[in-house]
């Protein structure tokens, strides 16, 4: 893949250390990069996260969440980076002071606005993946979720 201005990369090898597990495909109306949004919108369109039957009982009690962390693999990203050149200002800075999807791990993250759950899919929006992005991971919205368990030394107040 092409270069920017003052974009640097390295020469990694393959990965070799902790294997994901795709648990399941995110359904959006964006069919190429380009398409996306940079970031999702809580009030944009309403997309689809089809989770595999495998871990449809892993749901049980999300419903009750109005907002939720969906954590997705960012599959057709390049992963050797080490400076990138953003087209929005072309101002060169390292991987780790952006939200590229050009990562070492290319990891996703979006807050997502839960409308419903039917059977395994989850209907929401917020997303900003191309169309068949894998799944990663689905939690409570941290901000919206009380643990279960009895505090522990270093829990602020509030958590
Ligand atoms: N919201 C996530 C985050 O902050 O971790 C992702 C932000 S990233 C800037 C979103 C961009 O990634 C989209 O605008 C699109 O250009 C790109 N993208 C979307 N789906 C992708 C995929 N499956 N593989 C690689 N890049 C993708």
């Amino acid at each position: 893949m092409e270069l920017r201005p003052n974009e640097t990369f390295v020469h990694s090898g393959p990965a070799s250390d902790a294997a994901l597990r795709f648990i399941g495909r995110i359904r959006t109306p964006w069919t190429t990069r380009e398409d996306c949004p940079r970031q999702g919108r809580i009030d944009g369109p309403e997309c689809r996260i089809d989770l595999d039957p495998l871990w449809h009982g892993a749901l049980r009690g999300l419903e009750a969440y109005p907002t939720v962390e969906v954590l997705y693999w960012l599959d057709q990203s390049r992963r050797d980076l080490i400076t990138q050149s953003p087209r929005s200002d072309g101002k060169t800075v390292g991987t780790f002071a952006l939200r590229s999807p050009a990562r070492p791990n290319p990891i996703g993250t979006s807050i997502v606005r839960l409308l419903r759950i039917e059977g395994g899919v989850l209907h929401v929006q917020g997303l900003d993946c191309v169309d068949g992005t894998p799944l990663i991971d689905l939690k409570p919205d941290r901000c919206a979720f009380t643990p279960k368990a009895p505090p522990q030394p270093g829990d602020s107040q509030t958590a």
